[in-house]
């Protein structure tokens, strides 16, 4: 056994190409705002919130000595059968900033989790309302929902499915929202809303008495920010209502000030019945997952006979202290320097200064909605995702940090961003995608 820092071997890294990172590692040892800093000792601009969740930026002294006296407190509880009582205050905190309705909180430890739970519940409310036949999910194409077996199953990347034999039986899938005659539109495209009506197709396929919920994020992310198309989300709402269908919106990347307001959610003005939430809500800084449900969901279990509990799911560190002591000094900074407004007034510049790019060489197409963006750039012939990694590579070595997708480039940098950040961050991607045409 060697403890070598040089020896890089023991880390199996997730979702990496482990042995070219290890040929030529990229360390962060620092970060602080907006900047992390390398083993080299060089700053590099967050132009990806760390991965998607560092929405209040870096090194926030409030939130670790809030987490510090949390440890000193009070540093572990179960939430089986006893509870603490900050948990209950967060649980309301979040129902007051969710969509009207979504009343309850279940918490977890992770994005995937929060998934995992709302697909059981799904199926679990059906079964208690006496359609027990209704245990189909539907996800969609391009969807990511984490890596748990429920979350891949409704998933929708080849490459997180295709080694994990059959997945979650009875799962299917409509089509994404991504057209090409969309490109280059701004905020919500205009063409597709008939997209939604795959739902309908699988509807006439399986039959709606089959079929327990459906599964989107409201505005794709991992995937390389997909907008849904104007009146998309209207329309799955009102085809799940038609048929008695559960709407569960994965709001892990776009909730807590994403877009501009708490959720998208309350961006798109559609209501999901339930909502699963990670990421932004302590910051990146404490792994933390939500369910959140409306009451029609959480009525339902009211008063089971076996053993007097309602839900027989849950996780060790559901409610953890110290996520909670977290997540609430993330939302007092959030509430106080008002970021979500914030997030709002920055994203017509962040807009302009994304789409002055489209004389970039390869850019094929530009998407964006509140503070995220990604500029999509032709593959080179026979290597698909290889400038897109290249590019990433070069801002990386020239102050940004930027995420590639295959070939598009992905950004949804922290929600303090300045002017003259967002001017950096461009400048550094343009440089990037010049240099490797
Ligand atoms: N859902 C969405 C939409 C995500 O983007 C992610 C993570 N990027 C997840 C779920 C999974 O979250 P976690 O990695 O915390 O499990």
């Amino acid at each position: 056994m060697t403890t070598a820092l040089d020896d890089l071997t023991a880390y199996w890294m997730p979702f990496t190409a482990n042995d070219r990172f290890k040929a030529a590692p990229r360390m962060f040892t620092s970060a602080k705002g907006m900047f992390y800093t390398t083993d080299e000792g060089r700053e590099l601009l967050d132009g990806t919130a760390g991965l998607w969740c560092c929405n209040i930026g870096h090194g926030r002294r409030r939130v670790a000595d809030a987490v510090h006296a949390q440890m000193m407190t009070l540093d572990y509880a179960s939430s089986f059968q006893t509870g603490h009582p900050a948990a209950f205050r967060l649980a309301n905190r979040l129902a007051d900033m969710a969509p009207e309705g979504l009343d309850h909180v279940f918490f977890s430890g992770s994005g995937s989790e929060a998934v995992d739970t709302a697909l059981k519940m799904a199926i679990a409310w059906h079964k208690k309302t006496g359609q027990g036949s209704r245990t189909r999910l539907i996800g969609r194409e391009r969807g990511f929902h984490g890596v748990g077996f429920g979350g891949v199953s409704v998933g929708g990347i080849v490459n997180n499915r295709r080694n994990y034999g059959p997945l979650l039986p009875g799962t299917d899938h409509i089509c994404h929202t991504h057209l090409v005659q969309n490109a280059f539109s701004r905020g919500q495209p205009e063409h597709g809303a008939e997209l939604a009506d795959d739902l309908e197709r699988l509807v006439a396929l399986h039959g709606a008495e089959t079929i327990a919920a459906v599964i989107v994020e409201p505005v794709a992310g991992a995937t390389g920010v997909l907008v849904p198309p104007k009146g998309y989300l209207e329309r799955l709402r009102a085809i799940c209502d038609a048929h008695g269908i559960l709407l569960i919106f994965d709001e892990v990347v776009t909730g807590f000030g994403r877009l501009g307001t708490n959720f998208a959610a309350q961006w798109f003005g559609v209501t999901p019945d339930i909502m699963c939430v990670a990421k932004g809500i302590t910051g990146g800084l404490f792994p933390m997952g939500a369910t959140l449900v409306s009451d029609k969901v959480r009525q339902a279990f009211r008063g089971d006979a076996v053993h007097g509990i309602d839900l027989f799911h849950g996780y060790t560190y559901s409610g953890h202290p110290t996520g909670v002591a977290a997540a609430e000094a993330v939302l007092d900074i959030m509430d106080q320097e008002g970021l979500v407004a914030r997030a709002a007034a920055m994203a017509p510049l962040w807009e302009d200064a994304l789409h002055a790019l489209r004389d970039c060489p390869n850019v094929v197409d530009i998407r964006n909605i509140g503070l995220t963006g990604a500029v999509e750039l032709a593959p080179r012939e026979g290597k698909p995702g290889e400038r897109g990694f290249d590019a990433h590579l070069h801002a990386f070595a020239n102050g940004a940090l930027i995420r590639a997708v295959g070939d598009i480039m992905v950004m949804s940098p922290p929600l303090i961003i300045s002017e003259e950040q967002v001017a950096q961050l461009m400048s550094t991607l343009r440089a990037a995608i010049e240099a490797v045409a």
